[in-house]
Protein backbone atom coordinates (compact mmCIF):
# COMPACT_ATOMS: atom_id res chain seq x y z
CA UNK A 1 0.00 0.00 0.00
CA UNK A 2 1.22 3.41 -1.26
CA UNK A 3 0.69 5.71 2.41
CA UNK A 4 -0.38 9.33 1.57
CA UNK A 5 -0.18 12.53 3.84
CA UNK A 6 -2.14 15.37 2.76
CA UNK A 7 -1.33 18.96 3.31
CA UNK A 8 -4.83 20.65 2.54
CA UNK A 9 -6.87 18.23 3.09
CA UNK A 10 -10.15 19.91 3.51
CA UNK A 11 -9.77 21.86 0.20
CA UNK A 12 -11.37 20.61 -2.84
CA UNK A 13 -8.29 19.10 -3.69
CA UNK A 14 -7.66 17.05 -0.34
CA UNK A 15 -11.38 15.57 -0.73
CA UNK A 16 -10.94 14.44 -4.00
CA UNK A 17 -7.87 13.31 -3.53
CA UNK A 18 -9.28 11.28 -0.15
CA UNK A 19 -12.06 9.58 -3.31
CA UNK A 20 -9.35 8.44 -5.37
CA UNK A 21 -8.15 7.12 -2.00
CA UNK A 22 -11.27 5.69 -1.56
CA UNK A 23 -11.31 4.51 -4.99
CA UNK A 24 -8.22 2.73 -4.85
CA UNK A 25 -9.32 -0.81 -3.51
CA UNK A 26 -6.53 -0.37 -0.66
CA UNK A 27 -3.71 0.46 -3.10
CA UNK A 28 -3.29 3.37 -1.68
CA UNK A 29 -3.61 4.17 2.33
CA UNK A 30 -3.84 7.94 4.17
CA UNK A 31 -1.26 8.29 7.17
CA UNK A 32 -1.20 12.08 7.56
CA UNK A 33 -4.05 14.73 7.20
CA UNK A 34 -3.33 18.29 7.66
CA UNK A 35 -6.67 21.28 7.66
CA UNK A 36 -6.88 24.50 8.42
CA UNK A 37 -10.24 25.55 10.15
CA UNK A 38 -12.85 23.21 8.74
CA UNK A 39 -12.76 21.17 12.00
CA UNK A 40 -15.93 19.39 11.25
CA UNK A 41 -15.23 17.51 7.87
CA UNK A 42 -11.43 17.18 9.20
CA UNK A 43 -13.44 15.06 12.14
CA UNK A 44 -15.21 13.13 9.00
CA UNK A 45 -11.98 12.19 7.22
CA UNK A 46 -10.43 11.08 10.28
CA UNK A 47 -13.15 8.67 10.99
CA UNK A 48 -13.10 7.27 7.83
CA UNK A 49 -9.72 6.98 7.05
CA UNK A 50 -7.82 6.69 10.76
CA UNK A 51 -4.38 8.82 9.80
CA UNK A 52 -1.94 8.63 12.49
CA UNK A 53 -1.18 12.46 12.23
CA UNK A 54 -3.10 15.36 12.24
CA UNK A 55 -2.50 19.20 11.88
CA UNK A 56 -4.55 22.01 12.22
CA UNK A 57 -4.23 25.91 12.01
CA UNK A 58 -3.55 26.96 15.51
CA UNK A 59 -4.05 25.52 19.03
CA UNK A 60 -7.97 27.12 19.33
CA UNK A 61 -8.60 25.10 16.33
CA UNK A 62 -6.29 21.55 17.54
CA UNK A 63 -8.71 22.19 20.73
CA UNK A 64 -11.70 22.04 18.95
CA UNK A 65 -10.56 18.86 16.59
CA UNK A 66 -9.68 17.11 19.92
CA UNK A 67 -13.49 18.04 21.44
CA UNK A 68 -15.15 16.35 18.44
CA UNK A 69 -13.11 13.36 18.03
CA UNK A 70 -12.44 12.96 21.79
CA UNK A 71 -10.96 9.71 22.38
CA UNK A 72 -11.83 7.75 19.27
CA UNK A 73 -8.60 9.33 17.82
CA UNK A 74 -5.89 7.34 18.87
CA UNK A 75 -3.08 9.09 17.33
CA UNK A 76 -1.85 12.70 17.27
CA UNK A 77 -3.08 16.20 16.66
CA UNK A 78 -0.51 18.98 16.26
CA UNK A 79 -1.12 22.73 15.09
CA UNK A 80 0.86 25.37 13.33
CA UNK A 81 3.85 25.79 10.92
CA UNK A 82 5.59 23.12 13.21
CA UNK A 83 2.83 20.31 13.24
CA UNK A 84 2.25 20.82 9.12
CA UNK A 85 6.08 20.35 9.19
CA UNK A 86 5.81 16.76 11.22
CA UNK A 87 2.69 16.02 8.61
CA UNK A 88 4.64 17.24 5.35
CA UNK A 89 8.22 14.69 7.27
CA UNK A 90 5.76 11.60 8.62
CA UNK A 91 8.21 8.74 8.23
CA UNK A 92 5.09 6.60 6.75
CA UNK A 93 4.15 9.03 4.18
CA UNK A 94 5.32 7.15 0.94
CA UNK A 95 4.02 10.99 -0.91
CA UNK A 96 3.23 13.97 0.32
CA UNK A 97 0.33 15.80 -1.76
CA UNK A 98 0.84 19.45 -1.11
CA UNK A 99 -2.59 21.28 -1.57
CA UNK A 100 -2.48 24.04 0.46
CA UNK A 101 -4.05 27.40 -0.47
CA UNK A 102 -1.62 29.54 -1.71
CA UNK A 103 1.46 30.77 -0.26
CA UNK A 104 1.22 28.93 3.10
CA UNK A 105 2.34 25.87 1.39
CA UNK A 106 5.66 26.43 0.29
CA UNK A 107 7.06 25.64 3.44
CA UNK A 108 5.76 22.82 4.32
CA UNK A 109 6.06 21.72 0.50
CA UNK A 110 9.75 22.37 1.46
CA UNK A 111 9.60 19.90 4.69
CA UNK A 112 8.25 16.85 2.71
CA UNK A 113 10.94 17.27 0.08
CA UNK A 114 13.87 17.84 2.97
CA UNK A 115 11.84 14.44 4.17
CA UNK A 116 13.12 12.88 1.07
CA UNK A 117 8.89 12.51 0.38
CA UNK A 118 7.87 12.29 -3.27
CA UNK A 119 5.27 14.91 -3.92
CA UNK A 120 2.27 15.86 -5.81
CA UNK A 121 1.70 19.43 -6.35
CA UNK A 122 -1.58 20.60 -6.63
CA UNK A 123 -0.16 24.45 -4.90
CA UNK A 124 1.14 26.13 -7.74
CA UNK A 125 1.98 29.09 -5.63
CA UNK A 126 4.92 27.64 -3.96
CA UNK A 127 6.20 26.73 -7.83
CA UNK A 128 5.32 30.50 -8.54
CA UNK A 129 7.54 31.45 -5.75
CA UNK A 130 10.57 29.19 -5.76
CA UNK A 131 10.23 27.29 -8.47
CA UNK A 132 13.66 27.22 -9.09
CA UNK A 133 14.64 26.04 -5.28
CA UNK A 134 12.30 23.61 -5.27
CA UNK A 135 12.83 21.29 -8.22
CA UNK A 136 16.98 22.12 -7.44
CA UNK A 137 16.28 20.62 -3.73
CA UNK A 138 13.72 17.82 -4.75
CA UNK A 139 17.08 16.42 -7.52
CA UNK A 140 19.06 16.71 -4.60
CA UNK A 141 17.08 15.18 -2.65
CA UNK A 142 16.05 12.54 -5.07
CA UNK A 143 12.13 12.93 -5.31
CA UNK A 144 9.88 13.63 -7.47
CA UNK A 145 7.57 16.49 -7.99
CA UNK A 146 4.68 15.33 -9.80
CA UNK A 147 1.57 17.39 -10.69
CA UNK A 148 -2.21 17.40 -9.86
CA UNK A 149 -2.77 20.59 -11.44
CA UNK A 150 -5.03 19.46 -14.87
CA UNK A 151 -2.82 21.32 -17.08
CA UNK A 152 0.42 19.89 -15.97
CA UNK A 153 -0.71 16.64 -15.47
CA UNK A 154 -1.66 16.85 -19.20
CA UNK A 155 1.82 17.80 -20.07
CA UNK A 156 3.53 15.11 -17.66
CA UNK A 157 1.31 12.69 -19.67
CA UNK A 158 2.46 13.65 -22.85
CA UNK A 159 6.36 13.92 -22.12
CA UNK A 160 6.32 10.34 -21.05
CA UNK A 161 8.80 8.94 -22.44
CA UNK A 162 9.95 11.87 -24.77
CA UNK A 163 13.29 14.00 -24.32
CA UNK A 164 12.59 17.62 -23.04
CA UNK A 165 15.17 18.53 -25.45
CA UNK A 166 12.70 17.74 -28.66
CA UNK A 167 9.87 19.55 -27.13
CA UNK A 168 9.35 23.50 -29.12
CA UNK A 169 6.36 24.31 -27.28
CA UNK A 170 4.43 23.75 -24.17
CA UNK A 171 0.81 25.17 -24.92
CA UNK A 172 -1.58 24.94 -21.90
CA UNK A 173 -4.82 25.51 -22.47
CA UNK A 174 -7.52 27.23 -20.53
CA UNK A 175 -11.02 27.76 -20.28
CA UNK A 176 -11.40 31.76 -20.53
CA UNK A 177 -13.59 31.51 -16.85
CA UNK A 178 -16.80 32.83 -16.20
CA UNK A 179 -15.83 35.58 -18.74
CA UNK A 180 -14.35 34.73 -21.83
CA UNK A 181 -17.94 35.42 -23.42
CA UNK A 182 -18.97 38.50 -21.18
CA UNK A 183 -17.61 42.25 -20.52
CA UNK A 184 -15.73 42.61 -17.78
CA UNK A 185 -17.00 45.50 -15.71
CA UNK A 186 -16.48 47.07 -12.35
CA UNK A 187 -19.96 45.37 -11.59
CA UNK A 188 -19.37 42.08 -11.29
CA UNK A 189 -19.41 40.44 -7.86
CA UNK A 190 -17.69 38.12 -6.26
CA UNK A 191 -21.05 35.66 -6.61
CA UNK A 192 -20.60 35.84 -10.23
CA UNK A 193 -16.53 35.16 -10.35
CA UNK A 194 -17.06 32.32 -8.83
CA UNK A 195 -19.20 30.55 -10.92
CA UNK A 196 -16.41 28.45 -13.39
CA UNK A 197 -18.39 27.06 -16.03
CA UNK A 198 -16.02 23.89 -16.10
CA UNK A 199 -14.89 23.01 -12.79
CA UNK A 200 -16.14 23.15 -8.60
CA UNK A 201 -12.90 24.68 -7.10
CA UNK A 202 -12.07 26.50 -3.57
CA UNK A 203 -12.27 30.55 -3.85
CA UNK A 204 -9.04 31.43 -4.24
CA UNK A 205 -8.53 30.01 -7.56
CA UNK A 206 -11.84 30.14 -8.89
CA UNK A 207 -11.20 34.10 -9.10
CA UNK A 208 -7.80 33.46 -10.01
CA UNK A 209 -9.37 31.66 -13.38
CA UNK A 210 -11.71 34.46 -13.55
CA UNK A 211 -8.97 37.08 -13.36
CA UNK A 212 -7.12 34.59 -15.91
CA UNK A 213 -4.37 35.49 -12.83
CA UNK A 214 -4.32 31.10 -12.92
CA UNK A 215 -3.55 30.79 -15.86
CA UNK A 216 -0.56 32.90 -15.53
CA UNK A 217 0.21 31.27 -12.61
CA UNK A 218 0.73 27.71 -14.72
CA UNK A 219 2.32 29.34 -16.95
CA UNK A 220 5.41 29.94 -14.29
CA UNK A 221 4.78 26.55 -12.55
CA UNK A 222 5.23 24.68 -16.05
CA UNK A 223 8.22 26.38 -16.91
CA UNK A 224 9.38 25.24 -13.33
CA UNK A 225 7.88 21.76 -13.28
CA UNK A 226 9.11 20.86 -16.39
CA UNK A 227 12.01 22.68 -17.25
CA UNK A 228 11.76 24.79 -20.38
CA UNK A 229 12.44 28.21 -21.26
CA UNK A 230 9.52 30.88 -20.86
CA UNK A 231 9.61 32.02 -24.81
CA UNK A 232 8.36 28.22 -25.02
CA UNK A 233 5.34 28.35 -22.94
CA UNK A 234 2.12 29.13 -24.70
CA UNK A 235 -1.21 29.84 -23.48
CA UNK A 236 -4.77 29.21 -25.29
CA UNK A 237 -8.44 29.68 -24.54
CA UNK A 238 -10.17 26.15 -24.94
CA UNK A 239 -13.69 26.60 -23.48
CA UNK A 240 -14.77 23.05 -23.50
CA UNK A 241 -12.08 22.11 -21.23
CA UNK A 242 -11.54 19.04 -23.10
CA UNK A 243 -8.33 18.98 -24.31
CA UNK A 244 -6.22 19.91 -20.90
CA UNK A 245 -3.05 20.66 -22.69
CA UNK A 246 -0.59 20.30 -25.20
CA UNK A 247 3.50 19.91 -25.85
CA UNK A 248 4.62 20.63 -29.56
CA UNK A 249 7.58 18.59 -30.44
CA UNK A 250 10.50 19.81 -32.83
CA UNK A 251 9.03 17.41 -35.62
CA UNK A 252 5.86 19.60 -35.74
CA UNK A 253 3.84 17.27 -33.77
CA UNK A 254 1.35 18.04 -31.33
CA UNK A 255 0.58 15.61 -28.38
CA UNK A 256 -2.43 16.16 -26.07
CA UNK A 257 -4.44 14.88 -23.04
CA UNK A 258 -7.85 14.74 -22.96
CA UNK A 259 -10.21 13.45 -20.75
CA UNK A 260 -13.43 14.85 -19.03
CA UNK A 261 -12.86 17.59 -16.55
CA UNK A 262 -12.34 15.57 -13.32
CA UNK A 263 -9.51 16.69 -11.11
CA UNK A 264 -9.78 13.47 -9.84
CA UNK A 265 -8.29 11.84 -13.18
CA UNK A 266 -4.52 14.44 -12.68
CA UNK A 267 -4.82 13.16 -8.72
CA UNK A 268 -5.22 9.47 -9.33
CA UNK A 269 -2.16 9.63 -12.59
CA UNK A 270 -0.17 11.62 -9.85
CA UNK A 271 -0.65 9.38 -6.47
CA UNK A 272 -0.35 5.72 -8.74
CA UNK A 273 2.88 7.06 -10.70
CA UNK A 274 4.48 4.89 -12.54
CA UNK A 275 1.40 2.64 -13.30
CA UNK A 276 -1.68 4.16 -14.83
CA UNK A 277 -4.52 2.79 -12.86
CA UNK A 278 -7.45 1.52 -14.11
CA UNK A 279 -10.45 4.10 -12.96
CA UNK A 280 -14.57 4.11 -12.94
CA UNK A 281 -14.79 8.10 -12.94
CA UNK A 282 -15.76 10.49 -15.80
CA UNK A 283 -15.19 9.11 -18.97
CA UNK A 284 -15.14 11.05 -22.68
CA UNK A 285 -17.96 10.96 -25.12
CA UNK A 286 -16.37 13.07 -27.56
CA UNK A 287 -19.37 12.76 -30.11
CA UNK A 288 -21.76 14.39 -27.65
CA UNK A 289 -19.01 16.89 -26.91
CA UNK A 290 -18.90 17.93 -30.87
CA UNK A 291 -16.70 20.91 -31.02
CA UNK A 292 -13.78 21.48 -29.70
CA UNK A 293 -12.51 25.28 -30.12
CA UNK A 294 -9.54 27.39 -29.70
CA UNK A 295 -8.94 30.68 -29.50
CA UNK A 296 -5.96 33.58 -28.37
CA UNK A 297 -6.31 34.73 -24.99
CA UNK A 298 -7.24 38.71 -24.85
CA UNK A 299 -4.83 40.29 -22.66
CA UNK A 300 -6.32 43.40 -22.85
CA UNK A 301 -9.46 42.35 -21.57
CA UNK A 302 -7.74 40.11 -18.98
CA UNK A 303 -4.84 42.01 -18.07
CA UNK A 304 -3.68 39.59 -15.08
CA UNK A 305 -2.45 37.33 -17.99
CA UNK A 306 -0.20 40.40 -19.48
CA UNK A 307 1.15 40.76 -15.36
CA UNK A 308 2.24 37.32 -15.00
CA UNK A 309 3.87 36.86 -18.75
CA UNK A 310 5.67 39.23 -17.82
CA UNK A 311 6.65 38.27 -14.62
CA UNK A 312 7.23 34.59 -16.44
CA UNK A 313 10.36 36.11 -17.86
CA UNK A 314 11.90 36.87 -14.54
CA UNK A 315 12.73 34.64 -12.13
CA UNK A 316 14.07 36.64 -8.83
CA UNK A 317 11.79 37.75 -6.36
CA UNK A 318 8.81 39.39 -8.93
CA UNK A 319 7.09 36.03 -9.07
CA UNK A 320 7.08 35.77 -5.64
CA UNK A 321 5.56 39.66 -5.48
CA UNK A 322 2.88 39.14 -7.96
CA UNK A 323 1.83 35.92 -6.43
CA UNK A 324 1.73 38.04 -3.23
CA UNK A 325 -0.13 41.00 -4.15
CA UNK A 326 -2.47 38.51 -6.16
CA UNK A 327 -3.62 37.03 -2.68
CA UNK A 328 -4.11 40.12 -0.89
CA UNK A 329 -6.08 41.69 -4.12
CA UNK A 330 -8.30 38.00 -4.13
CA UNK A 331 -8.78 38.49 -0.28
CA UNK A 332 -9.88 42.14 -0.71
CA UNK A 333 -12.59 41.38 -3.99
CA UNK A 334 -13.81 38.49 -2.13
CA UNK A 335 -14.42 40.99 1.02
CA UNK A 336 -15.97 43.78 -1.67
CA UNK A 337 -13.19 46.19 -1.03
CA UNK A 338 -12.19 46.33 -4.42
CA UNK A 339 -13.90 45.92 -7.33
CA UNK A 340 -13.23 43.27 -9.93
CA UNK A 341 -10.72 45.66 -13.03
CA UNK A 342 -9.06 46.93 -9.32
CA UNK A 343 -7.72 43.06 -8.72
CA UNK A 344 -5.30 43.95 -11.58
CA UNK A 345 -4.31 47.32 -10.91
CA UNK A 346 -3.55 46.31 -7.08
CA UNK A 347 -0.94 43.73 -8.33
CA UNK A 348 0.54 45.88 -10.98
CA UNK A 349 0.89 48.95 -8.76
CA UNK A 350 2.45 46.59 -5.94
CA UNK A 351 4.48 44.83 -8.47
CA UNK A 352 6.15 48.73 -9.78
CA UNK A 353 7.51 49.45 -5.91
CA UNK A 354 9.74 46.16 -5.92
CA UNK A 355 12.90 45.89 -7.97
CA UNK A 356 13.82 42.24 -9.13
CA UNK A 357 16.59 40.62 -6.61
CA UNK A 358 18.69 37.71 -9.25
CA UNK A 359 19.17 34.37 -7.07
CA UNK A 360 17.13 34.89 -4.01
CA UNK A 361 17.24 32.98 -1.12
CA UNK A 362 14.37 31.31 -0.03
CA UNK A 363 14.84 33.56 3.25
CA UNK A 364 14.62 36.08 0.83
CA UNK A 365 11.66 34.43 -1.24
CA UNK A 366 9.56 34.75 1.93
CA UNK A 367 10.70 38.21 3.11
CA UNK A 368 9.81 39.30 -0.51
CA UNK A 369 6.07 37.58 -0.03
CA UNK A 370 5.60 39.07 3.40
CA UNK A 371 7.23 42.54 1.89
CA UNK A 372 4.49 42.62 -1.18
CA UNK A 373 1.77 41.38 1.35
CA UNK A 374 2.45 44.61 3.22
CA UNK A 375 2.80 46.91 0.25
CA UNK A 376 -0.62 45.45 -1.37
CA UNK A 377 -2.25 46.40 1.77
CA UNK A 378 -0.52 49.86 2.40
CA UNK A 379 -1.98 50.75 -1.75
CA UNK A 380 -5.58 49.34 -0.50
CA UNK A 381 -5.70 51.54 2.57
CA UNK A 382 -4.07 54.87 1.34
CA UNK A 383 -6.47 54.37 -2.03
CA UNK A 384 -3.92 55.20 -4.27
CA UNK A 385 -5.20 52.67 -6.84
CA UNK A 386 -5.55 53.93 -10.02
CA UNK A 387 -9.14 52.60 -11.50
CA UNK A 388 -7.79 51.64 -14.95
CA UNK A 389 -4.52 48.99 -14.79
CA UNK A 390 -0.73 50.38 -15.37
CA UNK A 391 0.68 48.16 -17.52
CA UNK A 392 3.92 46.52 -16.53
CA UNK A 393 7.37 47.20 -17.90
MG1 LIG B 1 -5.28 24.14 -13.69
Amino acid sequence: MKKIAILGATGTIGANTLDVVRFSEGQLGVCALAGGRNIALLAQQMEEFCPKLVAVLDTAQADALKKVVGRRFGGEILHGDAGYAEVAGFHEADLVVSAMVGAAGLKPTIAAINAGKDIAIANKETLVMAGRIVMTLAEKQGTRVLPIDSEHSAIFQCLNGEDIRNVSRIIITASGGPFFRQEITKEITPASAMQHPRWRMGKKISIDSATMMNKGLELIEARWLFGVSPDRLVAIIHPQSIVHSLVEFNDGSLLAQLAAPDMRLAIAYALHFPERKPLNFSRLDLVSVGALEFFPPDEEKFPCLAIARSVLHTDGILPAVMNAANEIAVEAFLAERIDFLQISSLIAATLSSFKDKENPSLEEIIQADALARAEAERILTERVLVASYPRVT
